[in-house]
C-alpha cells in the first residue's frame, strides 16, 4: 500500500463565541489518511466542517487537539523555521480565484513571488518556470504580463492553479475549486487537476459539497455530518452501496438521467442542528428518517459495515447504529 502523505489522529477544532461560554463544535475527533497519489473527496453540507478541516491540515488555524501528520512528521511538533519549509510542500486551492489574486501583481509577478519566498533558484530559473507552469495550466505565454482582471473565471483559477504548483507541493487541498465557476469550465478546471496530478505525482484533499464532482475526482470519499465523519470508503462503494442514512440521503438527491439507475429518494427533514448546542446522542438523530429509541442517547462509532477490525483506507465504516452488530 502507498504511503501516507496526510493523516489527522483525533483532531478536534472549536471556536470560542463572543460573549458566552459557548463553544462552536467546527470538528469533532476526525481521523483521516491520505494516501500518496491519490484524491481523498471530504463531502458535507456547509457547515459540517469540511472547510475547517482543510485550514487544519495546512495549520492555517490551530487545532483545539489532535494531531496532523504530513508524511509522519507532527506538524504540531515543528519548530517555526521547520514548519515554513513544510508549508511550501503544502498548497490550498480556494473557491474564488479572484478574492486570492493581488489585483495589483501581473501573472508573472503572482507565480514568480513563491518560488522567490521558497526556493532556491536564480532568477533566470524563476522565468523560465513561469512559462512551464503556463503551460502546465494551459495558459499561454502572452498572459504573463496581463493582470487578474483580465481573464475569466476559470482563467483565473489556472492562474490560481499555476501559483500553487509554483513551489512545488506535494500536497494540496482543494476547497470547492470549481463552485465559484461558470457550470460549462467546471468539468474543464476537474480535468485540468486530474492531469496535473497524473503528470506531477501530487496528493489531493478534495472539499466539496458537490457530490458528481466528488466522485468524478476521489478514489475514497469520507462524508462529514455536524464535525465528525460518518461514512468512509473507496469512491464508487460509498456510491453504489451507501450506508449511512445521511450517505443515501446525500446520494439519492443526485440526478440520474437513466431511470434504470434512479433509486428511492430519502427525504430528510427539518436543518442542521447549531453546531454550538450538538444533539445528544447520534448528531443526525433530528433529522434521520430510521431513527430509534437508542439514537437519542447513545452515539454511534465509525466501524466497519460487518462489524470486523476496521482500517481506516481499505475498510467501509461507517457510524451508525443500524450497521452496528451489537
Ligand atoms: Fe439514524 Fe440512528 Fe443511524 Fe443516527 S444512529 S444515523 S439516528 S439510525
Amino acid at each position: 500500500m502507498p504511503d501516507a502523505v496526510m493523516e489527522t489522529r483525533h483532531l478536534v477544532k472549536q471556536f470560542p463565541v463572543e460573549g458566552s461560554r459557548d463553544v462552536v463544535h467546527a470538528v469533532s475527533g476526525v481521523d483521516l489518511i491520505v494516501l500518496r497519489g491519490e484524491t481523498l473527496g471530504l463531502v458535507g453540507e456547509s457547515g459540517c466542517g469540511k472547510t475547517t478541516m482543510g485550514r487544519l491540515v495546512l495549520r492555517l488555524i490551530e487545532p483545539t487537539a489532535g494531531e496532523v501528520l504530513i508524511e509522519g512528521r507532527d506538524l504540531g511538533a515543528l519548530s517555526k523555521r521547520e514548519l515554513r519549509r513544510v508549508r511550501s510542500e503544502l498548497q490550498i486551492i480556494f473557491q474564488n480565484p479572484f478574492a486570492s489574486l493581488n489585483p495589483r501583481m501581473s501573472v508573472e509577478e503572482i507565480l514568480r513571488r513563491p518560488m522567490e519566498i521558497h526556493l532556491r533558484i536564480s532568477a533566470a530559473e524563476r522565468s523560465r518556470r513561469v512559462g512551464l507552469l503556463l503551460e502546465q495550466v494551459g495558459l499561454r505565454e502572452e498572459h504573463r504580463n496581463r493582470f487578474p482582471h483580465e481573464f475569466s473565471g476559470g482563467q483565473r483559477q489556472r492562474i490560481a492553479i499555476a501559483r500553487a504548483l509554483a513551489v512545488e507541493p506535494k500536497f494540496l487541498v482543494l476547497d470547492e475549486p470549481t463552485s465559484a465557476l461558470d457550470v460549462s469550465v467546471q468539468a474543464q478546471i476537474l480535468n485540468l487537476l486530474k492531469r496535473l496530478q497524473r503528470d506531477l505525482g501530487l496528493t489531493y484533499l478534495f472539499i466539496s459539497h458537490d457530490l458528481s464532482a466528488v466522485r468524478h475526482m476521489s478514489d475514497r470519499i469520507a462524508v462529514m455530518y455536524l464535525g465528525k465523519v460518518v461514512e468512509t470508503s473507496a469512491s464508487e462503494t460509498l456510491f453504489n452501496d451507501p450506508q449511512h442514512p445521511y450517505t443515501k440521503a446525500l446520494v439519492s438527491a443526485i440526478p440520474v438521467t437513466n431511470p434504470r439507475l434512479r433509486r428511492e429518494r430519502v427525504r430528510l427533514t427539518g436543518d442542521i442542528p447549531s453546531p454550538i448546542h450538538l444533539p445528544k446522542g447520534c448528531a443526525f438523530h433530528t433529522r434521520c428518517p430510521f431513527v430509534m429509541d437508542r439514537c437519542r442517547t447513545e452515539g454511534p462509532v465509525l466501524q466497519e459495515t460487518g462489524g470486523s477490525a476496521s482500517h481506516l483506507v481499505e475498510s467501509h465504516l461507517v457510524s451508525c447504529h443500524l450497521v452496528d452488530p451489537a
